[in-house]
């Protein structure tokens, strides 16, 4: 299984595979191996469908046996049905029955029948942190964007099936639940909001955590902010997109705040959730987007202070309003802003990476493998830095893989920093 995209699509192509070892199903990593390859995609931009085309293509010529799902394969369907190796195209709307798709498709190659219950940490091994999906689609129509084209109108799943999904994923081992929808600040149901949603999944109980995808500046409430902070058990990051720190270009792209909200709401954050991390996305190249715009952009970024920073140069989108419009940027302009974006994006990350120096952190480990100084244990920390700590070789080394492992920082290594552990959390109902 190969995902392209967002977390709404891994979290996706988790449910999928939850599903399929559910049912006996054995998970490989080698998509030449397995007997069907998913691959699930994304064209949220020109170059998302350039990356999709060229692992369909890829995963064809070295003989993969092929199911093309998502939005990609949904644009593009009769294309990618025509070729050679590709076995069945998945849209959006059929993923909810995916599984049973997937199945009637390997039945044929089956050389037994599917075995039994999965055993415990099947899942685990594949990822300690756990994609769940809570709500999807959009009803905003922002003017640059294919999604609610791709995805439909916005939907929030029944919280009953959302604690389920998320008790699979624990007894699984997940160590980290990431709760995404495409609109997840829009969660509804019933009357329950995310606030109260996040509350409901926490009361399952166990040691895990959890981080929330994107939000909408616009939909993220204080009172959330303020209780997910006393929960202790979120994660201090939130992504929020700006897109852009012009106020005009803003208005333009139907986003519902300007940059003066965008840094208001960033400031009552800050000052309500200490330590919390932001990270965000923007365009470069919108059309009609001048050099007046862009410095506004580079004013937000440098006052806001993201730890990360996604930067997507901006490409028409059939069927959506910006696509119309007559002035679009020239594209060696939107190289050189985004490689400005990018170098601005980096040294932020950096600067932060070196203060948070001698802090303590809690690292969830996905993968315990060999590094140049010996046994390495890699993960993500609560204010989501990639992390790294060297192991001590009598110690009980893939034990760690999907525990939360509390360190110090003690220093900076490239895109990681290094992490020195002060105890192993022992998970509850892990083995
Ligand atoms: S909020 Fe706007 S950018 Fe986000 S998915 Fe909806 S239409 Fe696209």
């Amino acid at each position: 299984m190969l995902n392209i995209g967002c977390k709404v699509n891994q979290a996706e192509l988790e449910e999928l595979g939850l599903d399929l070892v559910r049912a006996g199903i054995e998970l490989v990593r080698d998509p030449i191996k397995a007997d069907l390859c998913v691959l699930n995609t994304c064209t949220v931009t020109a170059e998302s469908d350039r990356k999709c085309r060229k692992a369909v293509k890829s995963l064809v010529s070295r003989g993969a046996r092929l199911v093309v799902a998502g939005c990609f394969a949904q644009r593009f369907m009769e294309d990618i049905e025509r070729l050679p190796g590709v076995k069945a195209v998945i849209t959006n709307a059929e993923k909810e029955s995916w599984a049973k798709r997937v199945m009637e498709l390997l039945l044929p190659s089956l050389k037994e029948e599917p075995s039994t219950v999965p055993e415990k940490g099947e899942i685990a091994r594949f990822r300690a942190r756990g994609f769940l999906k809570v709500q999807e689609g959009c009803d905003r129509h922002c003017s640059y964007c294919i999604v609610p084209l791709v995805r439909g109108g916005e939907r929030s799943l029944d919280p009953r099936e959302v604690l389920q999904r998320a008790e699979e994923l624990l007894q699984q081992g997940v160590e980290e639940l990431v709760i995404c929808g495409t609109n997840l600040g829009r969660y509804s149901w019933k009357g329950m909001d995310l606030g109260a949603l996040v509350g409901e999944i926490l009361a399952l109980g166990g040691s895990f955590r959890v981080r929330l995808s994107s939000v909408e500046p616009e939909d993220l409430k204080e009172e959330w902010v303020l209780g997910w902070r006393n929960l202790g058990r979120v994660c201090p990051h939130l992504h929020l997109p700006l897109q852009s720190g012009s106020a005009r270009l803003l208005r333009d792209m139907g986003r519902g705040y300007g940059p003066a909200e965008f840094l208001g709401l960033w400031e009552r954050v800050s000052g309500t959730w200490p330590g919390c991390v932001l990270t965000t996305e923007v365009i470069v190249g919108y059309p009609g987007e001048n050099d007046q715009d862009f410095a506004e952009t580079v004013k937000v970024l440098k006052s806001t202070r993201p730890v990360k920073l996604h930067v997507f140069r901006y490409s028409p989108r059939q069927g959506t309003r910006a696509a119309l419009r007559a002035d679009q940027v020239d594209p060696s302009v939107k190289a050189r802003r985004s490689r400005q974006l990018i170098e601005l994006g980096r040294e932020l990350r950096c600067k932060y990476m070196h203060d948070r120096v001698g802090g303590r952190c809690r690292m969830v480990v996905e993968e315990v493998c060999k590094g140049i100084a010996g046994l390495e244990a890699r993960g993500t920390t609560e204010d989501y830095l990639k992390g790294r700590i060297i192991l001590d070789r009598e110690a009980d080394h893939q034990r760690l893989v999907g525990r939360t492992v509390e360190g110090i920082i003690v220093g900076v290594e490239g895109e990681e920093v290094l992490v020195k552990t002060v105890s192993c959390m022992e998970a509850e109902g892990g083995s």
